[in-house]
């Protein structure tokens, strides 16, 4: 037996190149509305509506009243890499915005169909403009490719269709758009909760009554009882702003809502970790959290947990994978142990009050 000699190394080529990162970064329908509803809170809006048509694979629309998109702007907008926020890498130590890289729309436009119908304040008229694999594409056959004038409101409404049309292996793996759909309601739900001042419709298209509907200027306790239960709302316990200790060696502020020692919610999951206004994944985080509330809680049971998480932005990385899910910062353990203990405090204090309030 002969191994065969090496073969050639050649370069992918471009689109090969961006279908391999649209599917990194778009994992399912529920990771692209969460790209899209960052852009429109990028984009100052106070109003986010989401249409989603099964679980998102048919069709997910999102409605914004945020600035908008310049005309002159809609030719590189599903371009990979071609982003407003971000233009040097210095900036990612102050950066304001969820997107910095400029992937989400053009990991979109190469795994669907998309079209953009976009306001600024100072456009006469909407433009409409039709993406495909991160091109400005003719809307229909024979006309030409350049944005076409259309009757819109101040803000932007992108739909993308038939999501992974052209990964028939990922499309295959979706057994169930209600799955589909209640990822899609999961991450609207904590998204709302953490940004009450917009106001949050998402439904299924064709329906009347939507699934989430907050009011503009809301509250994150008001949306958690709309949004998750009242019942919840009224026993959860604030976490107040607390600075974690050492400060100067932390750099970080924690505030949140936490539920009391008595309450289960081990079958309805809440748990809303955001970091510098990011939703992220921390195993560590949650081990730690879960593992305070084991001396309070029966076996088995679970806590229902948001806390945001303020870090000094020159001590934390949050360039750490395209989909931005994981962040890293500095002095980890101790920060977890400083989270730690600030929760602690609110649980601890709640039990005072109530032994007092037993007692008297
Ligand atoms: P990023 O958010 O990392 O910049 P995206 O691919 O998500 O990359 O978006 C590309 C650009 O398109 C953004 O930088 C922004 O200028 C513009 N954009 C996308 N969505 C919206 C929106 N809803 N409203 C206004 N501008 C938007
Ligand atoms: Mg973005």
């Amino acid at each position: 037996f002969e191994p065969a000699g090496p073969k050639p190394i050649r370069k992918l080529t471009k689109d090969v190149i961006n279908q391999i990162a649209a599917a990194e970064i778009i994992h399912r329908p529920a990771n692209a509305i969460k790209e899209l509803l960052e852009n429109s809170l990028d984009a100052g809006s106070t109003s986010i509506k989401i249409t989603v048509k099964d679980g998102g694979l048919k069709l997910l629309q999102i409605t914004d009243n945020g600035h908008g998109i310049n005309k002159a702007d809609l030719p590189l907008l599903c371009e990979r890499y071609a982003t407003s926020k971000l233009h040097k890498f210095e900036d990612l130590q102050q950066l304001g915005t969820y997107g910095f890289r400029g992937e989400a729309l053009a990991s979109i436009s190469y795994c669907s169909h998309v079209e953009v119908v976009t306001k600024t304040k100072n456009d006469g008229c909407g433009w409409k403009a039709n993406y495909q694999d991160g091109v400005l594409i003719p809307a229909k056959p024979g006309a030409g490719p350049e944005p076409k004038p259309a009757a819109a409101n101040d803000g932007t409404v992108i739909t993308a269709e038939d999501l992974f049309y052209n990964m028939p292996l990922r499309k295959r793996a979706f057994k169930s758009p209600s799955d589909e759909y209640n990822r899609i309601l999961d991450v609207v739900t904590k998204y709302a909760i953490h940004n009450p001042h917009a106001a949050w419709v998402c439904k299924k298209a064709g329906t009347a009554l939507p699934d989430i509907s907050t009011t503009v200027g809301s509250t994150a306790k008001a949306n958690i009882a709309s949004l998750y239960s009242p019942s919840l709302a009224a026993e959860l316990l604030d976490v107040p702003l607390t600075t974690l200790q050492p400060e100067n060696k932390l750099g970080a502020k924690c505030r949140g809502w936490v539920s009391n020692a008595n309450s289960n919610w081990a079958r309805k999951g809440g748990w809303l970790l955001f970091i510098n206004n990011r939703l992220v994944e921390s195993v560590k985080i949650k081990k730690a959290i879960e593992a305070l509330y084991t001396a309070y809680l029966p076996k088995g049971a679970s806590p229902w947990v948001y806390l945001s998480l303020e870090i000094d932005p020159a001590k934390i990385d949050v360039n750490v994978h395209p989909t931005k899910s994981e962040v890293h910062f500095l002095n980890e353990d101790e920060m977890i142990e400083s989270l730690v203990d600030t929760v602690q405090t609110a649980l601890a204090g709640a039990n005072v009050s109530r032994s007092f309030t037993v007692q008297t």
